[in-house]
Parts: C-alpha cells; sequence; structure tokens
C-alpha cells in the first residue's frame, strides 16, 4: 500500500466514525476526493465455487490447498480481532482487524505497523433494544469480503441473513476457514425464525453447516439452486437441514418478518435479494448483484418488482460494494461466448478452461463453445463434478447430448477433440490447473501448442500465485489466454453505474453499504449520496456494529464483539491469534531450540527444557504441556540407562518436533542442545 492510498484509508476511516457519531457528514468531501474511483475492476471474490470450499476439502484436498480434510472450527482466542487477516493485502483497504479492541492485524502481531488508526478501541455496547425498532447487526461481511451473515431482530424474533465463510491467506497458515463469529446469537437460537440464503456462493453458504451444529431445525430459506448448493454441502456434514424454497417475487411470513424475494443477477444462478418489513419499517439485503441485462437464463435483475417497493417506501437499502469503485456497467455474460468460441477455434490441440466451479453460465458457455466446434467436454475436479451435475440436474445447465464425458473415457479422444474444464483459476497450487501446471496431475498434462483459458477474474492477492501457473504453463509451451488477452470474463458485482441505477429506482431513505472492504463500502455510501441519500443517513457500518432502524432512521447505535473464528483441522473456534503468530514464525525460516540440564547420575532434568522460536525464548506457560512431555521422556530414557546427550538431545527433537506439528501444523528445524552435569563432575573430576 502506498502512502496515497494509506491516506484514502485513513479518510474512509474517518468517515465511517463520522457515520457513527451522527454529527456529520458521514461521506464528507475530503472523502469524495479521496475516493475517487480508479479503473482498477474490483474482482469478483466469492471463491464461490469450493475451488477452496469446506467440502471440497472434506474428500478432495487437492482441490483446496492441500488442506486437511477436517474441517472445524476454533473460536479465536484473540476475540474480536479479526487481527490475523490483513485483508488489505488482498486490495488495501487495510482493514485493521476491526480495531475494536481486538489486537491488531497481521495475526496479532502488535508491532504498530499500522495501515490506518488504531481506533475504536473499545467497544461501546449497544444500548438495550428498543421495542418497536428494527435491529440489524452484520457479524461478517462489512470491512472485508467473505463470510457474510446479517443479524435482524424485531421484538425477540430474529431473521438472518445468509451466513458464509471468508478463506484464509498465506498469513493464516493451518486455517481451513474463518467463519462469522456467532457469539452474539449464541444465546439466543431459539429466537431465530429463518435464515434467508441470498445464493449459492461459498461466502454466502459456507458458514451455513457450524451454525446448523449450533441449532440443526434452524429453517433455510432460498431459491432451488441455493438450496440444492446448502443440501448437498450439509449432507457432507450429515445434516439434513429443514428448507423452504423461494423464487423472485414470493412473499414469506417468517415470524414478525414479511419477506418479499427479487430476482437478481449474479455470477451464479438463482440468486435473489430479500425485503424484509415489520411494523418497525423496510429494508432491503441485495444480497450480491448486478443488472446484466443479457444474462444466459434471461432471468433478468427484478427491476420492476425494486421500483414497486420502492414507490412503497424501503427505509434500508443494504447494497453489495464489491464493485462500487469501478466506473461503468459490467458487461453481459453473454459477450463472453463469441469470444470464447473465437480462442477455441485458434486451438489446435488440447484446451483446458478454468474458472469457478459454481458459475453455472460461464461453464454453460464453455460447453456451447466446445459442442459448436466438436469438442468433448470433461469436468474436472470435485466440486465442478458435483456442482455442474446439481446444476443440470435442476435444469440450470443444458448439457448437449454426448458433449460432456467422464475423465476416465478422456485418453479415448484426441487433443484437438477435448476440452477440460477445471478449477484453479486462482492460481491455487493444489487446485486442478495448478497440478497440472506442475505436472502433478494423475490424468492430465499439459504439452507444446496446448491452449489454456482462465475464464474468471484475477482476485487481487492471487496475483502471485496466477503468474506462477502461468509462467509453468508457458514453459510448458501451452498458449495462455486469460482476462488480460481476451474479453473473457465479467464480473459477477454491479459497478457504479449500475448501483446508481438501483440507488434511484429504490430510492431509499437510508442506506447501509455492505459486501466490501471499507474502501468498498465508502464508494457505495458516495453513490447513495450522489442519487440523493442524506448523507446523514448513510451508514457505514462493520462487522460487530449495531445498528438501529427506528422510524425510518438508521444509526449505528454500539457494538458487539466480532472476532475470526477459524476452523482448522478438527477444530472449530480453539486457534487463536498468538498460535497463528507462532505458525507464521516457523512457516517462514523458523526453528526451534530447546535446551535443557540433566543429571544422568540422578536420571533428573536439573533445569529447563527452555524453548525457543527463532532464537527468542518463549512464555513457558505455552509450551508447559510439551515441556512435561520432554521432562518425563528424558528421566523414563535416564532411568533406563540412556547417558548419551546425543540420544537424549534426539529425543527431546522428536517430542517437541511432533508437538509443533500437531499444535502448530509446522515442521520447524529442531535445534536440541542437552547437557548432562554429571559429565561435566566426571570430566573435571579426571582433571
Ligand atoms: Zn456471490
Amino acid at each position: 500500500m502506498d502512502t496515497e492510498e494509506q491516506t484514502a484509508t485513513t479518510t474512509h476511516r474517518r468517515g465511517s466514525k463520522a457515520a457513527r457519531r451522527g454529527s456529520e457528514s458521514a461521506v464528507d468531501s475530503t472523502a469524495e476526493s479521496a475516493v475517487e474511483p480508479t479503473s482498477e475492476p474490483t474482482q469478483e471474490r466469492e471463491y464461490a465455487d469450493g475451488q477452496r470450499d469446506a467440502e471440497a476439502q472434506a474428500s478432495e484436498p487437492e482441490e483446496t490447498r492441500g488442506r486437511s480434510e477436517r474441517s472445524h472450527n476454533s473460536r479465536s482466542g484473540g476475540r474480536r480481532s479479526n487481527s490475523g487477516r490483513s485483508n488489505s493485502n488482498r486490495s488495501n483497504s487495510g482493514r485493521s482487524n476491526s480495531g475494536r479492541g481486538g489486537q491488531r492485524r497481521n495475526g496479532g502481531r502488535s508491532n504498530g505497523s499500522s495501515l490506518s488508526p488504531q481506533q475504536d478501541e473499545h467497544l461501546i455496547a449497544p444500548p438495550k433494544y428498543r421495542k418497536g425498532s428494527m435491529r440489524i447487526t452484520p457479524l461478517g461481511g462489512l470491512g472485508e469480503i467473505g463470510r457474510n451473515m446479517n443479524v435482524i431482530e424485531y421484538n425477540g424474533h430474529i431473521l438472518l441473513v445468509d451466513c458464509g465463510v471468508l478463506f484464509p491467506e498465506e498469513e493464516q497458515p493451518g486455517v481451513d476457514l474463518i467463519l462469522p463469529d456467532f457469539d452474539y446469537i449464541k444465546d439466543k437460537l431459539d429466537q431465530i425464525d429463518g435464515l434467508v440464503l441470498t445464493h449459492g456462493h461459498e461466502d454466502h453458504i459456507g458458514g451455513v453447516p457450524y451454525l446448523l451444529r449450533l441449532r440443526p431445525d434452524i429453517p433455510l430459506i432460498g431459491s432451488k439452486l441455493t438450496l440444492a448448493f446448502v443440501k448437498a454441502k450439509c449432507e457432507e456434514h450429515h445434516q439434513n437441514p429443514t428448507m423452504v424454497e423461494v423464487d423472485g417475487r414470493d412473499k414469506l411470513k417468517v415470524g414478525p418478518f414479511n419477506l418479499e424475494f427479487i430476482a437478481v443477477t449474479h455470477s451464479i444462478p438463482d440468486a435473489l435479494a430479500v425485503h424484509v418489513r415489520t411494523p418497525a419499517g423496510t429494508l432491503i439485503d441485495t444480497g450480491d448483484l448486478k443488472l446484466d441485462q443479457l444474462p444466459l437464463d434471461h432471468r433478468i435483475t427484478d427491476l420492476v418488482e425494486f421500483g414497486k417497493l420502492g414507490e412503497q417506501g424501503v427505509d434500508l437499502l443494504m447494497m453489495d460494494s464489491t464493485n462500487a469503485e469501478v466506473p461503468g456497467f459490467v458487461k453481459p455474460e453473454t459477450s463472453i461466448g463469441p469470444e470464447l468460441e473465437r480462442v477455441f477455434s485458434e486451438a489446435t490441440r488440447k484446451i483446458i478452461v478454468a474458472s469457478f466451479s459454481s458459475h453455472v453460465h460461464r461453464v454453460q458457455q464453455v460447453v456451447d463453445a466446445a459442442h459448436k466446434i466438436g469438442r468433448k467436454v470433461v469436468f474436472v475436479g470435485r466440486s465442478m463434478v458435483r456442482n455442474m451435475a446439481i446444476a443440470s440436474d435442476l435444469g440450470y445447465l443444458h448439457i448437449p447430448e454426448g458433449t460432456v464425458i467422464d475423465l476416465k473415457k478422456a485418453h479415448d479422444v484426441q487433443d484437438n477433440k477435448i476440452v477440460y474444464m477445471c478449477t484453479g483459476s486462482q492460481g491455487e497450487p493444489m487446485a486442478a490447473l495448478g497440478r497440472i501446471a506442475e505436472g502433478t496431475h494423475r490424468d492430465i498434462t499439459v504439452n507444446e501448442f496446448d491452449t489454456v483459458v482462465l475464464a474468471s477474474s484475477l482476485i487481487p492477492g492471487n496475483e502471485h500465485g496466477v503468474y506462477k501457473v502461468i509462467n509453468k504453463l508457458v514453459q510448458k509451451g501451452a498458449r495462455v489466454v486469460n482476462k488480460d488477452s481476451a474479453a473473457i470474463h465479467v464480473s459477477g458485482h454491479a459497478d457504479e453505474g449500475e448501483l446508481l441505477y438501483l440507488y434511484n429506482i429504490i430510492k431509499p431513505k437510508c442506506a447501509m453499504p455492505i459486501h466490501g472492504e471499507n474502501r468498498h463500502l465508502v464508494a457505495n455510501g458516495l453513490i447513495a449520496v450522489k442519487t440523493g441519500v442524506n448523507p446523514n443517513n448513510v451508514v457505514l457500518a462493520e462487522d460487530g456494529d449495531v445498528v438501529d432502524l427506528y422510524h425510518g432512521q438508521a444509526a449505528v447505535v454500539g457494538s458487539v464483539p466480532c472476532g475470526y473464528v477459524y476452523v482448522d483441522g478438527d477444530s472449530v473456534g480453539e486457534l487463536t491469534d498468538d498460535e497463528l503468530e507462532k505458525r507464521r514464525i516457523l512457516g517462514s525460516e523458523g526453528f526451534v531450540s530447546c535446551f535443557a540440564v540433566v543429571d544422568t547420575d540422578r536420571s533428573d532434568v536439573v533445569s529447563g527444557p527452555k524453548i525457543y522460536l527463532n532464537a527468542m525464548a518463549e512464555d513457558e506457560s505455552d509450551f508447559e504441556q510439551v515441556r512435561r512431555q520432554i521432562i518425563q521422556q528424558l528421566e523414563d530414557a535416564m532411568m533406563q540407562g540412556t547417558k548419551d546427550t546425543y540420544k537424549l538431545q534426539q529425543i527431546m527433537r522428536r517430542t517437541i518436533g511432533s508437538w509443533v506439528a500437531r499444535q502448530l501444523h509446522r515442521k520447524p528445524m529442531v535445534v536440541p542442545v542437552v547437557a548432562d552435569i554429571a559429565q561435566d563432575v566426571d570430566t573435571s573430576g579426571r582433571r
């Protein structure tokens, strides 16, 4: 992040504070100048596709950066720290672990190298719920891209909207997933009347199995495809959820909440926005959306219905901010087809396409283009195969007879008659494309004159991985086509122009930008103001902020703890930020040294073991468990007659090595040193 961006971030956060105080314009002119829209497109971040999703991990770890098969959680010991996540790596938005009293970013590393001012050090507890108001508490998705979840309360009833996951970054070694913090609703699970799922992307549904562990019978409300994806996910967790299917313009009463669903376009079919009406007022949560006028399935965003609801009066519009900084309009999905056909027609050998495995329409276009030139299509990767089976069973994907063949039969087909459709477009080393590039894929190799198409966005932060994969493919002689060289990708999120339309059509009284890092939220807020929303009515909230809607007026009234909950192998919510920090240290040039003084004559550990990580002495309490193990092992060995310090060192190395591997998921260099005072005495005696 350069200085200019840093300034911008700072300004944003000030804007945000202003909104909370309500004492000045939420989106002031300073902020406006600081957030001049850039032409750099903000990409889709939904990772959606299971390329790194939890279920994928469950049975196909290689699809998911090789993470462990088990999925669990772990409550972040560092409450409301968000610390570990340096989201700014991806985007420069610099969400500082929510800054709310938690540790700072970079994994709880309080090193003071802040990218944004440390503020909100203490949470201001929200006032008691005011009867007759609607209380909205985002538990994820505001200030970060991922783990979207909003809690809506009304007179002792709760409606949840979305329950997604956030995917870890390199700075969070060993973490499989990051969940919204359910702490806020943990004590009132029985008040939950339903969970609305706006669409089937992982950052909207990935957390569902973990929520259902707390209460299995929460009704899940969503469209047909969304529920099918959720069902498949829950089945892998041996859950059989209660589901209520809805479609655009359907109305549903859930407790005191009168819901209406509105069809929207996105990078997955069957997405919905939800309109919520209670006596306290009305709100719309758009989920992720764009205004594609020419989507493949002709199911466009229902602007007519948005207009009607706007006419009736919408108090609060909570709208997708992901692409708020990108000027203009997203091109139609159907513009990709002809370009794919062109690229395919130039290919002389094998074609390998990588995209998100939930992007049914993108896959459809690949299938259509392949069919047109007489090529067979092979779906590669567990999430791709599973999702496309669901989509085609339900009629969302249309496969011309005989076009798609099984991977096992691919060997019988000539190279110039085949298209492999796989995951790995984000450079994930363990996804299909990564392994193909590496030459470690069991079934698919890439050779000279093959064509590889990356038909997806390049998510900021993944550049390194993606270009590494591209370089490897090029080295092997392949022609690589990506969005830089051909128009083979469009985003799933509304650009600025589309957001303008939506604000103008819905004409909300208040706006609360959701789904985005701080810069995206602020950019969205500025768009609201441009269309006439009173700047004082733009609520720039972050995760854990409590927003009350009362008499049509929305404002932040306090905050609740809202930390990162890590899913790490077998544990949910147990991994702390401190442990993450140790993993990071050991993951780089890490080594553990361990020093003990023994007396082999008495079979006694006289001092230590003292443990050091990268030459830094460690807090003994953290290592108490392994210290006791080491002492036990050394004493046992000495009791059985071992006097050789080399052997004792080996015992110490093994004990601490396996403990670190187990606890911290690292394999650092271990340097054991055992000094024997009995031998020292002997030596001096001989002198
Ligand atoms: Zn999405």
